[in-house]
């Protein structure tokens, strides 16, 4: 079954607890925090839910589901599933990381590469087909609260900070603690929680994964500041208004997950191979990356658009800047293409993109994303600030004829320049903008952690090969 929106907005009024800026949130789907990203969202369904746009396909089950459950077996499933992907990912310009394809990702690579589960693998198909059949939006939280990094989980202060073991029933097991950071948790329907980072002998208690909804009884999200709340208008602020996911520290006051729920339990082995050996990681960040292809056409889009406007174009040196954000778009897509076409195949049949090209501009986004923003900055200038404070001021009797006036281009209406530079500001500068240079630098962990990707998963033989030939050429010269 695939959702329409009205079905999914529906699904998230069950009495989930957030609290957000003093008060608890009753219906997210109303709230002025939750209530722009949940109505993109509900788009999204509705998207997939239109055949024209081609996102759903039959399951090995029968089913029909959407592609972005899919589990690619060639490299046209891949390309296949791209193009889905990338489908949502216009909608929202590439500005929602976990739109409900993320963990969709994940879900499908646990459940292709069963054998790392062990008695627990039936659990992982279980709830695979689950969320597929039924179109459940999923999104997790796999990193232990920044605390005191130096130490490992089971050293902390106190026993229950990161999200652990805290009794093991008939029935299933009670955990208690906290993780971070679940971004669109709020408007989620399941988390997936587990700890992606390196665990210890010692720290067993910690090495779980396990799914819940988000009602259950005693998960509590605390959600960082609304970007949504208090801007009036889209036209004022289009992506905070529309695209602000939210990043909750979720708490777990002590909640029950049932056996069949549990994907991992205190084997730390199988808490890191569920994401490494497994086609998790790679299909998961395949798909972030399909994403930060979309976001970074859409940015050199504005900077195109804006330098045309100001007729700043026609000056090489903003030629240079504008060729060399097409060098940094061009590097990521064909990273991303590239990575498809060398798909490899596990011993299952998967075909798992190219992890040399995925994991080499994974290794590089935060300095892709930061380049790409200094010089749409560059670009705009102080025109991004000479814009007036709100709509108001365009239609105020008042002070409209100032605005026409004094705000435009050649052969541009001041309506038409207003409505790209607020946009301009929403990417570069305003909150919004700053939680997503800290997003693309962080939510695939920090970048020491990126690059050792890269690092582990470039594949020296060739390079090292070319050097030993090299070397082989040439000897120490006789005495
Ligand atoms: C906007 C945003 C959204 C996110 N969404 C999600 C989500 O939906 N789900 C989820 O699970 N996670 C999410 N994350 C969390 C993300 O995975 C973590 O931020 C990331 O793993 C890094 O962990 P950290 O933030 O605790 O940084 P830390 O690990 O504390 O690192 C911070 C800095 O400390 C230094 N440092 C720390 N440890 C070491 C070390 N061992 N060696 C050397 N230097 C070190 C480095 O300079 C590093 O950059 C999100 C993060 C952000 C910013």
């Amino acid at each position: 079954m695939v959702r329409n929106g009205k079905q999914y907005l529906e699904s998230l009024q069950d009495d989930r607890c957030i609290y957000i800026h003093g008060e608890r949130v009753k219906d997210v789907t109303t709230h002025p925090a939750f209530a722009g990203i949940s109505h993109s969202f509900a788009k999204l369904y509705d998207m997939a839910a239109d055949p024209a746009n081609e996102m759903t396909y039959t399951t090995e089950d029968g089913t029909v589901a959407n592609k972005v459950f899919m589990m690619p077996r060639s490299r046209e499933d891949l390309a296949e599933r791209r193009r889905a992907i990338q489908r949502w990912a216009e909608a929202t310009c590439g500005f929602a990381g976990r739109s409900p394809d993320h963990v969709a990702a994940f879900l499908a690579g646990f459940s292709s590469y069963p054998e790392v589960f062990g008695e627990y693998e039936q659990n992982v198909h279980n709830f695979y087909k689950k969320a597929r059949d039924e179109d459940l939006f999923v999104t997790y939280v796999i990193i232990p609260p920044q605390v005191d990094r130096s130490k490992a989980a089971h050293e902390q202060e106190e026993k229950y900070l990161p999200v652990g073991v805290l009794e093991e029933r008939k029935d299933g097991i009670v955990v208690r603690g906290s993780q971070m950071l679940g971004t669109s948790a709020a408007v989620s329907n399941y988390l997936f929680v587990s700890c992606i980072t390196p665990l210890k002998p010692g720290d067993e208690d910690y090495a779980i994964s396990f799914v819940v909804p988000l009602n259950a009884p005693g998960l509590k999200l605390y959600p960082r500041p609304s970007y949504a709340m208090g801007k009036e208008s889209v036209f004022d602020y289009p992506m905070s208004t529309q695209f602000d996911e939210s990043d909750s520290l979720m708490v777990f006051d002590d909640v029950f997950v049932p056996w069949e729920h549990v994907f991992v339990y205190k084997n730390i082995e199988a808490t890191r191979d569920q994401f490494h050996k497994t086609p998790a990681h790679v299909l998961g960040n395949n798909q972030a990356q399909i994403r930060l292809c979309t976001k970074i056409k859409f940015l050199i889009g504005i900077a195109r658009k804006i330098t045309a406007m100001g007729g700043t174009d026609k000056f090489p040196q903003v030629q240079e800047r504008l060729g060399e954000l097409a060098s940094l778009a061009a590097t990521v897509e064909g990273m991303l293409l590239a990575s498809e076409y060398e798909c490899t195949f596990d011993k299952y049949g998967n075909a798992r993109p190219a992890s040399r090209f995925l994991y080499g501009i994974v290794g590089m986004q935060d300095q892709v994303y930061a380049g790409v923003i200094k010089i749409l900055r560059e670009l705009v200038g102080g025109g991004v600030l000479q814009m007036p404070s709100s709509y108001h001021e365009m239609v105020n009797e008042e002070t409209k004829d100032d605005i026409r006036q004094y705000i435009r281009a050649t052969g541009v209406d001041s309506e038409t320049k207003i409505k790209l530079f607020r946009l301009a500001w929403d990417v570069i500068g305003s909150e919004f903008a700053g939680r997503h240079q800290q997003y693309e630098m962080f939510y695939n962990g920090a970048p020491f952690v990126v690059r050792g990707h890269a690092f582990r998963n470039y594949g020296y033989h060739e390079p090292l090969e070319l050097v030993e030939r090299f070397l082989s050429s040439y000897e120490l010269p006789k005495a």
